[in-house]
């Protein structure tokens, strides 16, 4: 955890960083954010992780006034650099009054800080272990694709997985794959990958872009678009994506087996791929 973060404008301790009650991120979840890793100091698709940002900022009218980039890749230099991922969070700001409503010209909150992390397949695909999912009810609001630090639904969710015995919760809306509590959905059919097409019921994963980057390169067979649920309950495959979980099989999707029970042909195809990209943004 990082010793130094950054709280409106100043690095500070981190039992420094005090924010008002009245703070509208804390009393409406009135805010975005990302988690962006870095890997030997250097940020992991960093700029997409910025646009992403900036698009949940301007969805939701808060004021963009800062270089992200230059304040993630300062955080985590002032820590010590290595592997780590910033927790960035911007929040409308702070009114003397709670109210729906807010003033126009707010001074935004802005709070990074950063924690260690393992690389995303710990460097060796075989020594990823794959994991349960059990379906849920997607029962979020309709604009999934704003990366907005109300999760309340997303923590509900999983832990509903969670006492059903399962790892991960894989969502569902009107007979539809969305995608998973924190992650992205990706299914494998016929040799090629799979997945909703982005829009407002998911979140756009940079790792879930970075996935199908690599692979149509790699000359397999992508395709987004809708994915009914007893595509997912017949896939070859399934994986999850995420920034700092990278890419992970999914070996039993409720009470059944997904495919063999073991990690797939095409993950590990897609590990590698994935595993040599981390490694050139480490050595560049
Ligand atoms: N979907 C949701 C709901 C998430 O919370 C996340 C990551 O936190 C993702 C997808 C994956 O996004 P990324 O690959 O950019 O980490």
């Amino acid at each position: 955890m990082s010793e130094t973060v950054f709280l409106n404008g100043a690095y500070l301790p981190r039992e420094r960083a005090l924010v008002s009650a009245f703070d509208r991120g804390f009393l409406f979840a009135d805010a975005v954010y990302e988690v962006i890793p870095f890997y030997a100091g250097k940020g992991f698709r960093l700029v997409e992780h910025v646009e992403r940002l900036q698009r949940s900022l301007r969805a939701v009218a808060i004021a963009d006034r800062l270089d992200w980039a230059a304040l993630c890749e300062e955080l985590v230099a002032r820590n010590g650099g290595g592997d780590q991922a910033v927790y960035l969070q911007v929040t409308r700001g702070c009114e003397a009054q709670r109210n729906h409503r807010y003033s126009e010209g707010l001074e935004p909150t802005v709070f990074a800080y950063c924690y260690a992390i393992p690389a995303a397949l710990e460097g060796d695909p075989e020594r990823v272990a794959g994991i349960t999912a059990t379906l849920i009810d997607d029962i979020r609001w309709q604009r999934c694709d704003i990366k907005s630090t109300a999760l309340l639904a997303n923590v509900m969710m999983l832990q509903q997985a969670l006492t059903a015995g399962a790892q991960e919760a894989i969502l569902v809306r009107d007979g539809l794959l969305t995608e998973g509590s924190a992650c992205n959905v990706l299914i494998v059919e016929q040799g090629g990958i799979v997945t909703p097409a982005n829009g407002p019921f998911i979140l756009g994963g940079t790792t879930r872009d970075l996935v199908l980057e690599l692979a149509t390169a790699d000359g397999i067979c992508c395709r987004e678009e809708a994915v009914a649920v007893e595509r997912v309950k017949c896939a070859d495959e399934i994986w999850i994506t995420s920034s700092t979980r990278g890419i992970v099989p999914v070996l039993r999707l409720d009470d059944q087996l997904v495919g063999t029970g073991r990690k797939g042909p095409l993950w590990a195809r897609v590990a590698n791929l994935y595993r040599q990209f981390e490694q050139q943004v480490r050595q560049a």
